[in-house]
């Protein structure tokens, strides 16, 4: 082909080890290439098909990596991060009465959010996590946070019916929201706003029913925590007579723009709500095990054909925000629980690390998997490490055996935010003296309580 009829494209990455897709056939491409104009992804296929289409202004080789997509996080709450490490080995009632609570009333300001939220967007860019959803207080400057570093974000402003601390009393909840939706910068195409009920025993049916109203009116994602704890279902059957999930879906909370965090405690009539409704999940594996608060049955989940992200759930209960991590968990864990080795396979859990989870948390049609026509929001991984060595099966190392330090390069619609291991948008060095001032301010905090 002559070289004046190629297509021109902004950049080319080329001879990659192996591209994986993360599409419909779950094609890989060994060797890959994949072409990128205007942040969008314009083709997928061999070094050599490409090079004979593209004429490319930069060429990206990538010999010795895997490219896969960006990694969704389905449920972060992304401030918390500065409550890393503060309490832990704790039931969870005791936990957040005792410790989190507590610290959130004393130090949650604007400031708070946007320094514990850019510190949890950095973390997650170096370990390959293009895309969050978010739910916090103070949203509007987690947004700003998720704005400066480059990521792709839900962002879910909280709603309980106690005092919070953007919401000191709850009957002004509704005009905190209407600020909170006023006030969300529109300057990114890459965040969108959310709403975030933190769970059903801490919001009423009104709470619930017009949280979701405003949510539906505005094409927003809902958000909830739901049966995180056993003790939580037995609260709202004492409360309501049926079990949280069945509560949600006679208050027509569930839909397929419902999003419903944890859903540990749930049996087979709600597994068939939640996938009748269309109603998603977010696993967080992690978080559910430190708290001691159960295993949700994942593999019933998806044999349902509900769509299930991973969440790392927020630091401080976690207490990372790495998603390989939580892959290699869930790959594990549900095997032990139902003495089953066949479930939960490499690449059903990849899957729910990118294209369920982006399909959880609406973000779909436009990431999740490396295909033409969605954002190149991708990560390049460096194989050339002793624990990655040999390869038969590039999505068997991604899963279990990969770790989030060997994300070399990282692009979120096709700009490169992480560069041979350097996050281009954030000074790392800067931000962490910063995140050391505010701990220092809090362990104070908690020593003089
Ligand atoms: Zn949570």
């Amino acid at each position: 082909m002559d070289r004046h009829e190629k297509t021109p494209a902004d950049f080319l990455i080329t001879c990659v080890d192996h591209v994986i897709t993360c599409d419909d056939t779950f094609q890989v491409f060994s060797p890959g290439a994949i072409a990128v104009h205007q942040g969008t992804i314009v083709a997928v296929g061999t070094p050599c098909e490409l090079h004979q289409r593209y004429e490319a202004k930069e060429t990206v080789t990538l010999s010795g990596h895997i490219v896969l997509p960006g990694l969704v996080n389905t449920h972060v709450h992304g401030a918390m991060s500065l409550f890393r490490g503060l309490a832990d080995d704790l039931p969870l009632d005791r936990w957040l009465h005792e410790h989190i609570f507590p610290a959130e009333s004393r130090h949650v300001q604007p400031d708070f959010v946007f320094l514990g939220t850019l510190l949890s967007c950095t973390e997650m860019l170096l370990g390959g996590t293009t895309c969050f959803c978010d739910g916090y207080f103070f949203e509007e400057a987690a947004a700003q946070a998720a704005d400066l570093c480059g990521i792709r974000a839900v962002l879910g402003q909280g709603i309980l019916d106690f005092p919070t601390p953007d919401a000191p009393d709850p009957k002004a909840v509704r005009h905190r929201i209407q600020a909170f939706l006023e006030n969300f910068p529109r300057t990114s195409a890459r965040l969108r706003p959310s709403l975030f009920c933190h769970a059903p025993y801490t919001c009423s049916p009104e709470t619930l029913q017009w949280a979701k109203a405003v949510c539906t009116d505005r094409g927003m994602l809902f958000q909830i925590h739901v049966s995180e704890t056993r003790w939580e279902v037995e609260t709202i059957r004492s409360r309501y007579g049926t079990s949280p999930v069945a509560h949600l879906e006679r208050l027509g909370i569930l839909d397929d723009q419902t999003l419903c965090a944890h859903a540990v405690w749930i049996d087979d009539q709600e597994i068939h709500l939640l996938a009748e409704t269309g109603a998603c999940m977010a696993h967080c594996v992690e978080s559910n095990l430190k708290l001691a608060s159960g295993i949700a049955p994942i593999p019933a989940v998806l044999k349902a054909g509900i769509p299930v992200g991973l969440g790392t759930d927020g630091c401080a209960s976690n207490n990372d925000l790495d998603l390989f991590s939580e892959m290699s968990l869930t790959a594990r864990v549900h095997k032990a629980v139902t003495g089953n080795p066949t479930v939960c396979d490499a690449r059903r859990v990849l899957l729910m690390a990118t294209r369920m989870g982006a399909h959880a948390v609406g973000w779909g049609a436009a990431t999740g998997s490396l295909e033409v026509g969605k954002k190149a929001d991708m990560v390049a991984l460096d194989m050339e490490r002793a624990h990655l060595c040999p390869l038969y099966d590039p999505t068997s190392h991604v899963v279990y055996a990969a770790r989030a330090s060997d994300v070399r390069h990282v692009w979120v619609d096709g700009v490169p935010v992480v560069r041979d291991g350097v996050l281009k948008t954030v000074d790392v060095p800067n931000l962490l003296r910063e995140v050391r001032k505010a701990a220092a301010v809090i362990a104070e905090g908690m020593f003089f309580r």
